[in-house]
């Protein structure tokens, strides 16, 4: 076959559909056991959704130093946390993992030194939130570790180098939360909202809608109660994964907006 002909042939195969780019707002682990209203969103997102091939994670429970991406081909229900009942610890995830596409995107992302790992697997940042999404865990899934030593550029930065991804019909998810204080948070998951906290997420929508990356990234000078909202940055880091695998003409769109537990933003955007 000529390299015309293969051409030809391979331009009148079904394209791959362009996936969305996703972010979640998390909040508790005890979302895994509940139907709330975030999880029946989370639902309603999943039916919607074009079927991945694999789905990438960033979740905001695993921090190291370097970028690690999860290589193994079963990976392991991870719970990481704390005083839940044993019913959480129970949970188990069982998707497939995605060795060749981990294996892909290590190659793709040498500059960045991205390096192989198999002791992880899935965090609850990543579970919770797949099993409403995708609850017959049938997709392959790997998780991307965030590097905690990196600035918040980097992390946009490397987000835009994910984006081919979506292309090759992998999912990118980042799930943390915009708004994440536990230090102020109160126990009931419909306490009122600090006015910072609602301030701080109704800024931030403002930012996505505009396509304002600029002043997502500064999160820290977006808002006099920044500090407040993210004490640290281990929740809102995933959202500039996300951002950065946005293109330029997708349209954002938000499957959850609210504030659970006074102080922990259960906003969700969908980029397509
Ligand atoms: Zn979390």
């Amino acid at each position: 076959m000529t390299l015309a002909e293969f051409s030809h042939l391979t331009s009148t195969l079904p394209r791959t559909p362009r996936l969305p780019v996703i972010f979640i707002g998390h909040g508790s682990p005890l979302n895994a056991l509940e139907e709330n209203v975030w999880t029946r969103a989370w639902k309603t997102l999943g039916a919607t959704l074009p079927r991945p091939s694999a789905i990438l994670c960033i979740s905001a429970h695993w921090f190291t130093e370097g970028t690690y991406i999860h290589t193994a081909p079963t990976p392991k229900t991870i719970h990481d946390f704390w005083g839940f009942p044993e019913a959480l610890y129970a949970f188990e995830y069982p998707c497939p993992g995605a060795p060749y596409e981990a294996g892909e995107l290590i190659t793709s992302l040498t500059s960045f030194g991205a390096q192989s790992d198999t002791n992880w697997g899935l965090d609850h940042g990543s579970w919770v939130v797949l099993h409403h999404l995708f609850p017959a865990a049938d997709i392959p899934v790997f998780q991307m570790s965030i590097d905690i030593s990196k600035p918040p550029t980097y992390h946009y930065e490397l987000g835009k180098k994910l984006g081919i991804l979506r292309d090759q019909g992998i999912l990118i998810m980042g799930s943390g939360n915009l708004v994440h204080n536990l230090g102020r948070i109160q126990s009931s998951p419909g306490a009122p909202a600090y006015d910072w906290a609602t301030e701080f997420d109704t800024v931030a929508r403002a930012h996505i809608l505009a396509g304002d990356d600029r002043a997502l990234i500064a999160y820290e000078t977006m808002h006099p109660g920044a500090l407040l909202c993210v004490p640290t940055p281990d929740h809102y880091i995933p959202f500039l994964y996300t951002l950065g695998a946005r293109n330029t003409g997708d349209l954002p769109s938000f499957p959850t907006e609210g504030i659970a537990h006074a102080s922990i933003s259960m906003r969700a955007v969908r980029w397509d």
